[in-house]
């Protein structure tokens, strides 16, 4: 990491933060951590490595849609997450349990039957079970719940997802959208906490991919965590994160979220140059009058932008959140800032911040990127003539 060159208060006590500080093994909030996990695999011109260091935690009770391009990477990372392959290198922790170290096979299979349910885009039904009996056969395979409970357990689950009239169907007797409804039945037949699903909508058509998110919502609404790989952009939106894969790497959810236009490639560009640094209630961010070096983006917290009035007197033109950006309109044309830009609200604000020559050089290759910032800056400074009026008539 480069040193930081941010113009700011030198006094205020700002603290640098480590990308990784939310990946302390002890975190119980944590359901899912990654620690630089990596997975390569050899062909015919050598080996060749599909993740490439992922870090990565996904909290209890979140629902988090995974997205990237065919090929980056996603269902291998699925894969790391839910112990059906081995990672090259790093440490998988689900649920509190580094699931690859000192674990067997067959002890990971037991685990994964009773604390994870797994959705795949084509189902995977036993073809000559019904689908009543194909609920029953994770609760055979880690004997939970009495045996005689099992049948009514699996009805009740059928009726949750609304088959109850097709339990003793054969999956080749209903359509796909109930076919994928039933996987779910089975992926939840033993109450796991983690639910993982791989394009799980991939085959359905748009109504019953609405009836398998409404179901998702619902498992999180009841303390579940769930996570799903998506094509559909129209989920994303529908889930409490989205992260996205680049080419085996994940890209900065503070990134993606203030500049969603841009290319994945440029968006991990991003990643890598980007530094962080939190600063305190208060604090400035961008001096009034001082030139600006920066793209700035907020990961966390509260940013005031602050004007002066007629007779000097200063006032909040703007407040920015988490996902919002600044210091575009004195990248964009050259200029020194005639806002002082500081940390507002009670809490630490958490900034990451790309150099204005990166910067520069993205948007030139980025026209969409360039125009829906320029509606964003026209829409500020439109914001700032009706607060520069309003301040004048004081
Ligand atoms: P996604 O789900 O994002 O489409 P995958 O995780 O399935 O991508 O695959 C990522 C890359 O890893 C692809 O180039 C794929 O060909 C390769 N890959 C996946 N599994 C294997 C394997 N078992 N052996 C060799 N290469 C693999
Ligand atoms: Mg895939």
């Amino acid at each position: 990491m480069k040193k930081t060159s941010l113009r700011s208060n030198p006094k205020a006590d700002s603290v640098r933060m480590t990308k990784d500080s939310a990946l302390s093994e002890s975190n119980p909030d944590a359901m899912i951590q990654l620690h630089g996990v990596v997975k390569s695999f050899t062909n015919a011109a050598g080996e060749f490595a599909v993740l490439k260091g992922v870090d990565l935690t996904i909290n209890r009770g979140e629902f988090v849609s995974i997205v990237g391009k065919s090929g980056s990477g996603k269902s291998t990372l699925l894969n790391m997450v839910t112990g059906i392959d081995h990672p090259s290198d790093g440490k998988v922790v689900v649920g509190g349990k580094d699931i690859y170290t000192g674990v067997t096979e067959s002890q990971r299979s037991k685990w994964r039957g009773k604390n994870l349910g797994i959705v795949f885009q084509f189902f995977q039904l036993l073809p000559t079970l019904t689908l009543l009996e194909n609920v029953m056969l994770p609760m055979d395979y880690v004997d939970m719940y009495d045996f005689d409970e099992r049948p009514k357990r699996a009805m009740e689950l059928m009726e949750l997802v609304g088959l109850e009239k097709f339990a003793y169907k054969l999956p080749v007797l209903v359509s796909t959208g109930q076919q994928q409804l039933a996987a779910i039945a089975r992926a939840v037949a033993c109450d796991p906490p983690l639910l993982v699903a791989d394009e799980p909508t991939g085959n359905l058509d748009t109504r019953s991919s609405d009836t398998i998110i409404k179901l998702f919502e619902g498992f999180v609404a009841q303390g579940k965590t769930v996570v799903m790989v998506t094509h559909d952009p129209s989920l994303t939106s529908r889930t409490h994160r989205n992260i996205i894969i680049s080419d085996g790497e994940m890209i900065d959810e503070t990134i993606s979220k203030s500049l969603p236009q841009l290319r994945h490639r440029h968006m991990l560009q991003f990643t890598k140059i980007s530094e962080e640094r939190i600063y305190q209630p208060g604090e400035t961010i961008i001096a009034r009058d001082q030139p600006v070096d920066h793209f700035f983006m907020i990961r966390n917290g509260q940013v005031d932008v602050v004007l002066l009035d007629e007779k000097n007197r200063e006032y909040v033109v703007s407040n920015l959140n988490k996902g919002e950006f600044f210091g575009e309109m004195e990248l964009m044309r050259g200029g020194q800032s005639i806002a002082n830009v500081r940390a507002g609200g009670t809490q630490p604000v958490e900034i990451v911040y790309i150099p204005r020559a990166d910067f520069t050089r993205v948007m030139n290759e980025s026209p969409i990127t360039v125009e829906a910032i320029g509606r964003i800056v026209q829409e500020r400074l439109e914001q700032r003539r009706i607060a520069d009026h309003r301040a004048g008539n004081r």
